[in-house]
């Protein structure tokens, strides 16, 4: 398929390779230069890339990225031919979705949400998983990209419910996240070996894809951003407005935001979204360490 794929970041540049590698025909385009993909044609604006594509395929940050790389000067909706499908793999406002894909539905064009888990380690492999909002018949015409990117899609419903479901996926990630960075300083404040807790944990009923992810990066003591803080305070920050506007309380997620705002001021804005356990161990007075005790 023709399609354009616009933003490179640590998501995108591998999503659009694993499309080049499908043999599919891919323009690409990134806000800031510098940034390419082998065998993908780079264009000068979102405009560019799209005209002539079927499908229009965006991994930006937040909502406002999003509005800026469609409906923004030289954005993609001024090059929009009827027929063509916008699929975003961005995290962003529900509401804003639904917005969105309203105006170019104007114009004949489509909008699946498709928001995605996985990380930078899938991404890479072409393993990720998908959660979609959109028509049925349109979601089945994007297999063929899903099937290059991903290993499954799970059809959540009609357009802004792929990305209320990933609202409350990354509600659970930073949740259980904290509670493992929180497990981990006290059991090492208490003296336990975390290299005998880490396989009890994934014995056991606590186990999680989480720890699966985040304990190899953690004994190294690598912080670096495979999601970056930023984007995970972003996304705590859309549950917690997505909570307010439906009268629904999350007294959990709000303590975690507070966790992840002191971190922010820390400084940790760019690293992974597992460095505020080092604030952690701070208060504690330790290091969470292979072979430690
Ligand atoms: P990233 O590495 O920070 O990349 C962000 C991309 O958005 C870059 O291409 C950036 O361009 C672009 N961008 C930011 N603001 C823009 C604007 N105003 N106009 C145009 N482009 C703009 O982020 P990422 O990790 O790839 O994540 C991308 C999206 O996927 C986010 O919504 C994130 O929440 C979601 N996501 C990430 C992960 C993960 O594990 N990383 C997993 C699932 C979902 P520049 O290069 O010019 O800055």
């Amino acid at each position: 398929m023709r399609v354009a794929f616009l933003g490179l970041g640590i998501m995108g540049r591998s999503m659009a390779a694993n499309l080049v590698k499908a043999g599919h025909e891919v323009a690409v385009w990134n806000r800031s230069g510098g940034k390419e993909v082998e065998g993908a044609r780079s264009a000068a604006s979102p405009a560019e890339a799209t005209t002539n594509a079927e499908v229009v395929w965006m991994c930006v940050s937040d909502t406002k990225a999003v509005e800026a790389v469609l409906f923004g000067p030289g954005g993609a909706a001024h090059a929009l031919a009827a027929g063509a499908i916008i699929a975003d793999s961005s995290t962003i406002s529900p509401s804003a979705t639904m917005r969105f894909a309203d105006r170019v539905k104007a114009g004949g064009v489509d909008w699946v949400d498709a928001p995605m888990t996985g990380s930078k380690i899938a991404a890479e492999a072409g393993s990720l998983i998908f959660m979609a909002g959109g028509d049925e018949a349109v979601l089945a015409r994007l297999q063929p990209l899903f099937q290059a990117m991903g290993k499954q899609v799970f059809h959540m419903g009609e357009t802004g419910k792929g990305q209320a479901t990933k609202l409350v996926m990354n509600l659970q990630i930073a949740l259980i996240y904290e509670g493992f960075a929180e497990a981990l300083t006290l059991g090492t404040k208490l003296g336990v070996d975390v290299e005998k807790l880490l396989p009890l944990i994934q014995a056991s009923m606590v186990r999680s894809g989480v720890v699966d992810y985040k304990a190899p990066f953690i004994l190294k003591r690598d912080f670096s951003p495979n999601f970056p803080l930023r984007l995970m305070l972003k996304d705590i920050r859309l549950a917690l407005d997505a909570a307010k506007e439906s009268r629904v309380r999350l007294p959990g997620l709000e303590a975690v935001e507070e966790v992840y705002d002191v971190a922010a001021e820390e400084g940790q804005q760019d690293l992974d979204y597992a460095a505020p356990l080092t604030l952690l161990e701070k208060l504690a007075g330790v290091e969470v360490k292979a072979g430690s005790n």
